[in-house]
């Protein structure tokens, strides 16, 4: 569980995170709402050590890892898969997901099998350039590749952006399998609110940096003044 306490942080005069607090419960999907620039973007950042906070507090499962670095993040459980869907594309799709077991040392056949078992179409071309791929199989193999780390906890930035809605069903439905069947914690930042609250269990909507609503993600969709408000559908 990942638990976010009156989180801020900003970038020198301005303040992006305005006392954000927030829980992702264990083995559910939270998903974090919001337009360009509320923050989302900050808040992964912030939580995952690439962006240091100025005040509040981060614990996952227990422990706190506030202002933690990055490159310890996944020993201690967290993966962090930025938006942008970024792969080495000189290497193949095997060697991308064998960079993502190093933070546990040595890559294990099982850990790798695991990955072509959630995802099939990562397992048909596990020999060819990453280059190669499609836009919905890079989005699995950079999730993939962050699963390689066995997180508890996975920050998930943006997974639908520029991807056709069939393929974003696809994505989410697989998400959705992981979570059921693992007890992954998910922290889902998505604009395409429509979809994420479609496989969420809750919801966040950040505004201008701020909480706006905390709620299951079954009241948030159903809410229309939040939804034209904030939600954009
Ligand atoms: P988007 O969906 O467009 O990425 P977001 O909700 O993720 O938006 P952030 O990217 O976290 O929002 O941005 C929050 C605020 O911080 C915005 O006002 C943005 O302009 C500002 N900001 C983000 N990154 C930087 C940066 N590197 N330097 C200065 N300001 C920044």
């Amino acid at each position: 569980m990942l638990t976010i306490t009156e989180l801020t942080a900003g970038y020198g005069p301005i303040t992006a995170l305005r006392g954000v607090t927030l829980t992702a419960e264990q083995g559910r999907i939270t998903a974090v709402l919001g337009a360009n620039g509320a923050g989302k973007t900050t808040l992964l950042r912030t939580i995952s050590g690439l962006h240091r906070s100025t005040s509040g507090s981060v614990t996952l499962d227990g422990s706190t890892v506030t202002r933690v670095p990055a490159e310890k993040m996944p020993a201690l459980g967290m993966s962090h898969v930025p938006e942008g869907r970024g792969v080495i594309t000189e290497l193949t799709v095997e060697e991308n997901l064998r960079l993502g077991g190093l933070a546990r040392g040595r890559v294990k056949a099982d850990d790798l099998n695991r990955i072509y078992s959630l995802f099939p179409p990562l397992d048909e071309r596990r020999h060819v350039a990453a280059a190669t791929l499609s836009g919905g199989e890079r989005q699995m193999l950079v999730i993939g590749r962050a699963l390689m780390a066995r997180p508890t906890l996975l920050l998930l930035d943006e997974p639908s952006l520029g991807l056709a809605p069939r393929i974003v069903t696809q994505i989410f439905e697989l998400l959705k399998g992981l979570v059921d069947n693992e007890g992954l914690t998910v922290l889902l930042v998505e604009q395409n609110a429509r979809s994420a609250l479609s496989v969420a269990d809750h919801g966040i909507v950040l505004n201008l940096g701020q909480v706006v609503a905390d709620d299951s993600a079954a009241t948030l969709a159903a809410d229309d003044q939040l939804r034209h408000a904030y939600l954009g559908f």
